[in-house]
């Protein structure tokens, strides 16, 4: 498996855990009321971005060179 592949799929993960995690927590702060059960969704939230940011990256990075990228994408 080269790096493009095993980012990806860290970036798959990543997005599909941590939105099972916001929607467990989300459901479970609101049924109790619990503010820090709310705010630790909210931080699982801004972990999906992350994530997302890691797989559209990794994407572009993964693209081979071109007439304008002569050494690919990955490098300036
Ligand atoms: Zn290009």
């Amino acid at each position: 498996m080269d790096r493009f592949k095993s980012t990806k799929i860290a970036g798959i993960l990543g997005i599909f855990g941590n939105l099972f995690l916001l929607i467990i927590k989300g459901l479970i702060g609101f049924i109790s009321g619990s503010q820090a059960m709310i705010a630790d969704a909210l931080n699982s939230a801004s972990d999906i971005f992350a994530s997302l940011m890691t797989f559209i990256g990794n994407k572009i990075a993964s693209e081979p060179n071109d007439n304008t990228h002569n050494f690919g994408h990955r490098k300036s």
